[in-house]
Parts: C-alpha cells; structure tokens; sequence
C-alpha cells in the first residue's frame, strides 16, 4: 500500500511495513498501538471544531474491514467491522418483526458491505435467548410459555428501576391482572394468549404494558385452557410475594377479559345460556324486571362465590349453568373486571349492523316506489 503526502510538492512515497503475518503477537499488538497513535495525531485537527475522533474505518490488503476506536475509554481498541449491539439488535428486531430469513439476511448482506454479517447477527439472538426462558406449555397442547414468577419479578424491578415504582414500594404491594383472549391468526388457526398487566404502571392501558405469558394454539375452550395454563395456575396460586431488591411485595390477582373468556375460566356456560351472568345468578328472563334487586357481593341477593361455582358444577340440575371448577379459584369473583374495549366493540358492531339494515330497508322501499 502505498500512500502519498499529497501537501508537499515532491511526491514522496511512504515506507510500506512488512505484512503481519510475518510478525509474532507481540509486534502485531505494539503496531496497532503505533497504529492508533497515528490515527489519534493525524485527527487531532477536528478538536478545532469542538469534536472527537471516536473511531476510524479502514480496509486491509484482504479485504477485511476493521474499525479503530480512538476513544480511549473503549474496551478494545480493534474490532471487526460487525456493528456495535445496538445496531445489531436494531437489525435484530426488523429481522424479525419482518420475517427474514437467515438465507434473505446473507443475500442482502452480500449486497451491502456495511451490513453486519449474519453470523454476527445468529450469534447476537443466541445471546438474547439465553435470558429469555420459553417453554412448552404442558398436557400435549401446543404453545410455549414463560415463568410468572420470573417475568413478574423481571417487570415490577424494571418499573421500580425506572424510578415510576415508588408506590409499589411504599404500599408493599403489586396489583396485577391476568388476562387472555382467543384469536385468529388464519384461516382455522386459531390462537389463545395468555398475558397478564401490571395495574399500578402508566402503561396499563397501552399495547406496551400488556405482558404475554403464554401462547397455545387450539379452540377457546374450558380444557383446553385448563390444559396449557396448568403450569401457570399452580404457580400463580403459590406466588403472594416478589422479592424486588430485597423488599418483599405483596401480589394482589385480577382477572381480565371479554365475557366468553371469564364466562369459561370462571366454570360457567358460553354468554347466551340462562344463567349467564358472571357476578349473579340473574335469569335472562328476569333481566328485565326492574323491582328485583341483584348483588355482584351479596349472596343474600344472589351473587356467586368462586366456593359456590365449584359446588354446583358437580350437579347435573339446578347447577345454574356452573359446569367447571373456576380455573383461578383463588381469584375472587368481586375482582375479575370484563375489558370495556371488548364491549364497547361489540355494541359498536351491533349498532352499526343495524344501521346498516335500516339503510338497506329503506333503499329497497324507496327503489319500490320509484
Ligand atoms: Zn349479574
């Protein structure tokens, strides 16, 4: 490689070094030092303008680029031009979130010499998974699924760390809702997910603090639920405290979702059956009847206890339509909240259905007439 000092008049080529393959380590390391201090002198000039070489790129005879970091606080001094972590779970995250595959990753890669390569980027996701632990969820089903505990744990410690914990701290205690949903992914792919919220964080009401715990395919159905959430029932039956940085904090559990899914974890039958009312035992014939009084607390006027589900299902007659054991029994009935998202998109639905109807009604008499 030759290099010219292009300030001075005569042309003056500069002494080429012997290639470092022919120089043991520690010459290899005392170049590099030299090679920096170089870098460090000839930049020295950006001080001018109030900044600081932080790094230099450079290309070798093979080919092979490396990046020099000049900030002396930096770990290493040399690195392999493979992008720095943050870049690399930036990639990471568009990787996946786009559904690119590995081959995809390598072609684009080949394009674009900036890119990192793939191995780099396989290696970083190795070093992701390692901290998230996933699981299959238990009984054959299949889903996978994460610790409660150790999720729990993991996002009440961020929140405190945040400095935005401090009344979870001060109370010593954590209100958390457990919710889930079925949906459909595709035609007859049909998924169920099961998360939970932490109710004392801003973000309780935004996609960002909802946490999803499990997910496991199949039909929104009482066994099937019972199945792939049976790890996380029993652990969350168990789990009344968190250690967050050795303060120990109280969980409180609410139950969260839309009717049909609090309808089939809480033991009962689907919404239109008789007796369809998590909180009551209200008839659906008797909905009407203004001058009857109806309790969500009282038993006296007929509210439901998670005791009292339990024991009725064993029935065959008079059961009320208990037809399960509640699956979060230690979940108090007076603490599991419908989503009002959930209703309010269904009257919405029905409203707009209707109104479509009417429209529908009059064009055809109107065309009649006319
Ligand atoms: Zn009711």
């Amino acid at each position: 490689m030759l290099l010219q000092n292009q300030n001075s008049k005569s042309v003056r080529p500069l002494r080429v070094l012997e290639p470092n393959t022919c120089l043991s380590r520690s010459q290899i390391h005392k170049r590099k030092k030299m090679l920096l201090g170089d870098c460090r002198k000839s930049l020295a000039f950006v001080g001018r303008y109030n900044m600081e070489a932080v790094s230099v790129d450079v290309r070798q005879e093979d080919g092979k680029r490396l990046r020099l970091s000049l900030d002396k606080n930096s770990v290493s001094d040399v690195k392999e031009e493979n992008g720095s972590v943050t870049d690399l779970d930036a990639l990471l995250y568009v990787k996946d979130s786009e559904n690119i595959s590995n081959k995809a990753y390598h072609e684009l890669s080949m394009v674009v010499p900036d890119m990192p390569r793939l191995h780099s980027v396989v290696k970083r996701a190795k070093e992701i998974n390692v901290d998230v632990k996933i699981r299959d969820t238990p009984n054959d089903t299949v889903g996978v699924q994460q610790s409660l505990r150790d999720r729990l744990t993991n996002c009440v410690s961020n929140i405190v760390a945040s400095g935005k914990g401090q009344a979870i701290l001060s109370k010593q205690s954590v209100n958390v809702k457990l919710t889930g949903d079925g949906t459909e992914l595709g035609r007859r792919k049909k998924v169920i997910n099961f998360g939970f919220t932490i109710l004392d964080e801003d973000l309780c009401t935004s996609v960002r603090g909802n946490y999803l715990l499990a997910m496991f395919t199949g039909n929104e159905t009482y066994d099937n639920i019972r199945k792939a959430l049976e790890d996380i029932v029993t652990e969350a039956k168990a789990l009344n405290t968190l250690n967050i940085g050795g303060t120990l904090v109280h969980v409180t559990y609410f139950l969260g979702g839309d009717l049909k899914f609090l309808n089939m974890v809480c033991g009962l039958a689907s919404c239109s059956c008789t007796y369809s009312c998590v909180w009551c035992k209200c008839p659906n014939f008797d909905r009407h009847d203004m001058s009857r009084e109806w309790s969500l607390v009282d038993v006296q006027k007929g509210a439901r206890t998670v005791e009292e589900i339990s024991t009725m299902s064993n029935k065959k007659n008079k059961n009320f339509n208990c037809l399960h054991p509640p699956l979060f029994s230690f979940i108090a009935l007076t603490r599991v909240v419908p989503d009002l998202l959930h209703l309010y998109l269904r009257v919405s639905d029905q409203l707009v259905k209707h109104l479509i109807t009417e429209l529908r009604t009059r064009d055809t008499i109107q065309s009649s007439v006319t």
